[in-house]
């Protein structure tokens, strides 16, 4: 075993390490976690907390799984890693073969990256190109509000602007944003707009998009399916998107489905877009992808895409890759980890957890101290009433996390929107005690 010196590793780490998404000088001490154990992350004091937020969305079948340990150990022992150009393995193949049988039908390549964030810089690369390499000038690209597709500058350019990227947003290329088609909800973390939605969001937003197509140049339209995520899980309806896709078709503008959060069943079905019958053009995959194990991103892309970059003319390649493109250990936890989901026991899984937060979602719809609650399959989002209004800063979020963390639950909340979102072995007695903890911080939640 390891001979490092494994004592005072928070203090340790404040001296050397810089984390993501984290105000510095006001951080506490971060958690040691020294194992994971199915729905069970532990600290060096033995602690255990139930991970309600999946490890930042990843995690899909428990921590330390032993059946996917097992396929990477295997093939680390075997092939580690080998350049992508003009090598192949069998991992990465049966992988895309895996991942286009359960794609949509129109899908017909996979593209390998690291990440979310570069599965959508490669998406953005293949539509621009795309019309570059057939002579088309178009270039304006379409996304919605309050959109997050990671922190890339091509992926921040397409997101909201707001507090994840003022710094940046002299060097960020413009993006024409369209309203959520949100109908009901009372409000959500749309930087420093904080407007509620109004009922008709729908209609504007249909009208928006399609003067933009009619006026042409349009590229791209980039989304979130059903769920956006880092925005504050705000939820819209398939009919509105159904209608969006249709339009785009219409006028032949490239459509980007950003399933980096919602594939591998998170929304109930395997991928949101199965909730539309018009089929994206390309598609974003990552995050749950290797069950939280090792980072991954794909993008997958219709044939028609594909065909536009097949030319003697070698300035229509797409010259994009990474060094860890396609890399063994991460395609054998992807193909580890579709083992998993493809049994059926994992389906019922699902649907249990989407059961049990649908009616926690009821429970709390007329709480009074819940502005909105809302709920797609394993996913639920309580949007806390705060006077503050709802903002990714709002303090609420911090009292909430610290609340549920000294009852053995970590979540991490979005401001005042708490989520949960958990591995789908989360079984029915622990998700009673995300119910009952809930309860618990409603019940106190003006003593926080
Ligand atoms: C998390 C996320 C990303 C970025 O993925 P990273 O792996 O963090 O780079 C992109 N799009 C969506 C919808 C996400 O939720």
């Amino acid at each position: 075993m390891s001979t490092h010196n494994l004592s005072n590793i928070p203090e340790r780490d404040r001296q050397v390490t810089w984390h993501p998404f984290t105000h510095q000088s006001e951080a506490k001490y971060p958690l040691n976690i020294v194992k994971g154990d199915g729905v069970y992350l532990i600290d060096e004091n033995g602690n255990k907390y139930i991970d309600a937020f999946s490890s930042w969305w990843v995690n899909l079948h428990g921590h330390a799984n032993p059946y996917i340990a097992g396929k990477i150990y295997e093939q680390a022992k075997t092939l580690e890693q080998v350049a992508f150009s003009d090598f192949t393995h069998a991992q990465a193949v049966i992988l895309a073969e895996r991942l286009l049988s359960h794609l949509p039908k129109n899908q017909s390549k996979i593209f390998y990256s690291d990440n979310g964030s570069t599965s959508v810089e490669v998406a953005l690369k293949m539509a621009i190109q795309y019309q570059h390499n057939i002579g088309q000038p178009k270039r304006k690209i379409i996304a919605f509000e309050n959109g997050y597709h990671g922190d890339t500058f091509g992926s921040m350019s397409v997101a909201e602007r707001n507090v994840f990227n003022t710094p940046f947003a002299p060097f960020l290329f413009d993006v024409e944003l369209i309203p959520v088609p949100v109908s009901g909800q009372t409000s959500s973390l749309r930087g420093s707009a904080k407007q509620s939605y109004p009922t008709d969001s729908t209609e504007k937003c249909l009208s928006k998009l399609e003067t933009l197509l009619k006026t042409g140049g349009v590229c791209a339209f980039i989304f979130e399916p059903l769920v956006q995520g880092a925005g504050g899980m705000v939820m819209y309806e398939p009919e509105p998107l159904e209608k969006i896709l249709q339009l785009c078709k219409k006028y032949n503008c490239i459509t980007i489905a950003d399933e980096v959060m919602t594939g591998f069943g998170r929304t109930g079905k395997f991928w949101a877009t199965n909730y539309v019958e018009t089929k994206p053009d390309i598609m974003c995959l990552s995050k749950g992808i290797t069950g939280g194990f090792m980072p991954l991103g794909v993008t997958s892309c219709a044939k028609f895409i594909y065909d536009a970059f097949l030319s003697d003319d070698k300035t229509k390649t797409f010259y994009h890759g990474h060094s860890y493109t396609a890399n063994p250990l991460a395609c054998a936890a992807a193909n580890a980890s579709l083992d998993l989901l493809e049994k059926q026991e994992m389906h019922d899984k699902v649907q249990a957890i989407s059961t049990f937060f649908e009616r926690m979602k009821r429970k709390y719809e007329n709480h009074p101290a819940i502005a909105d609650s809302r709920n797609r399959g394993t996913i639920l989002a309580l949007e806390l009433k705060t006077p503050e209004g709802t903002s990714y800063l709002n303090q609420l979020g911090k009292k909430m996390a610290a609340f549920f963390l000294q009852r053995g639950i970590i979540v991490r909340p979005l401001g005042n929107v708490l989520y949960f979102i958990p591995p789908y072995c989360i079984n029915q007695s622990q998700l009673e005690e995300l119910e009952n903890c809930t309860d618990e911080l409603l019940a106190n939640i003006n003593n926080l």
